[in-house]
This record gives structure tokens, C-alpha cells and sequence, in this order.
């Protein structure tokens, strides 16, 4: 059972002018598409070859983890984004930021100093901890909360290849971007 490149939730332009039609063809055209290819290709004939996305996380290491986890976490981010996103996170999503971070702003303010701090390739993540309560970590290169008891909320993707286009690798910027196209549906859909 292949493992399919999961389609963007919206048109390839839809992101724009956060994030460029230029940048998600590179991003997801390109570098998930040929995650997945290679992804294939290790598990033809694999004792892992028809284990779920999600287990293969959870259960492989190595070449085959890093790319069973870059091809999750990128389907996730994408859907963690949708055009005309952004604004506030409302009803009991926004509750439980404001309870466990003080406030939106400072809630943001801590994503980004999180996400500034990863040095090379990472992500970070807003996740619900097993005992109900949201924080933020970051995991480096393919790293996934997956792997973890943690609920993953919403990811942004830090490797350069997000933002060396619109944002000539300035990640602030592109952070900044971000939050504009954050779906906070998406993100308290995903709480337990
Ligand atoms: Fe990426």
C-alpha cells in the first residue's frame, strides 16, 4: 500500500501573497512530492510496507523515519494553513491559550522566540499535553510529536525551503506571515 502525497486542502495560489503559488510548488510540489517518492521506494517489499502514515512514524528510525515524519508533518502544516486564515483563536480554543499562556499576544510571542531559536531545520508545534493543558515544543529536522503523547495542534515548518523564496530566509518574516494564514478551526478541531 503506497503512501499517497496528500493534495493541499486549497489551490496552490490560495496562500498568496503570504505564502507564494512559487513557494508551495517548491514545497509541496517538489520537496513532499519527492518525500513520498523516496518514502515508496524504502518500504516496497518492507516489513513496514502496509503500516499507516502515523504508525510508521511511530515505528521506524532512521532513513525511514525521517521520511514517514517529514511526509506527516507537512501534511499537517498545510492543513493548519488556509487562505484569508488568521485573526484570533475564539471560543474554548481561545480559552484555553489565554489560561495557559496569558494571552494570545504572549501565547504568539513565545511561538515565534521558540521558532527563532531552532537553529537549522525544525518545526514547532502548539500540542496538548496528556493531561489536557496546550504548550509549544520544537522538534529538529524531522522530528514529530508523533513520536510523543503529545496531541499535535498546529506545526510550523522552519526549514528554509518555506521561506527562502518569499522571505529571503528571513524566518521572522515569514512567522509573521504565518499567523495570517494560521486555520484556527483546524488547530481546536484538533483538540481532545
Ligand atoms: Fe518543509
Amino acid at each position: 500500500m503506497a503512501i499517497e502525497l496528500a493534495p493541499l486542502p486549497y489551490d496552490r495560489a490560495a496562500l498568496a501573497p503570504h505564502l507564494s503559488a512559487e513557494t508551495v510548488d517548491l514545497h509541496h510540489g517538489q520537496h513532499q512530492r519527492a518525500l513520498v517518492e523516496r518514502l515508496n521506494a524504502q518500504l516496497a517489499g518492507s516489513e513496514f510496507a502496509d503500516l499507516p502514515l502515523p504508525d510508521l512514524v511511530r515505528r521506524t528510525q532512521g532513513r525511514l523515519f525521517q521520511h514517514a515524519s517529514e511526509v506527516w508533518n507537512h501534511a499537517f502544516y498545510w492543513q493548519g494553513l488556509r487562505p484569508r486564515g488568521g485573526g484570533e483563536p475564539g471560543g474554548a480554543l481561545g480559552e484555553r491559550i489565554a489560561k495557559n499562556f496569558g494571552d494570545v499576544a504572549r501565547f504568539k510571542a513565545e511561538f515565534e522566540r521558540m521558532a527563532l531559536a531552532v537553529f537549522g531545520s525544525g518545526w514547532v508545534w502548539l500540542v496538548q499535553r496528556p493531561d489536557t493543558t496546550l504548550a509549544l515544543i520544537a522538534t529538529a529536522n524531522a522530528g514529530s510529536p508523533l513520536t510523543g503523547e503529545d496531541t499535535p495542534l498546529l506545526a510550523c515548518d522552519l526549514w528554509e525551503h518555506a521561506y527562502c523564496i518569499d522571505y529571503r530566509s528571513d524566518r521572522a518574516r515569514y512567522l509573521e506571515a504565518f499567523w495570517k494564514l494560521v486555520n484556527w478551526e483546524f488547530v481546536a478541531a484538533n483538540m481532545r
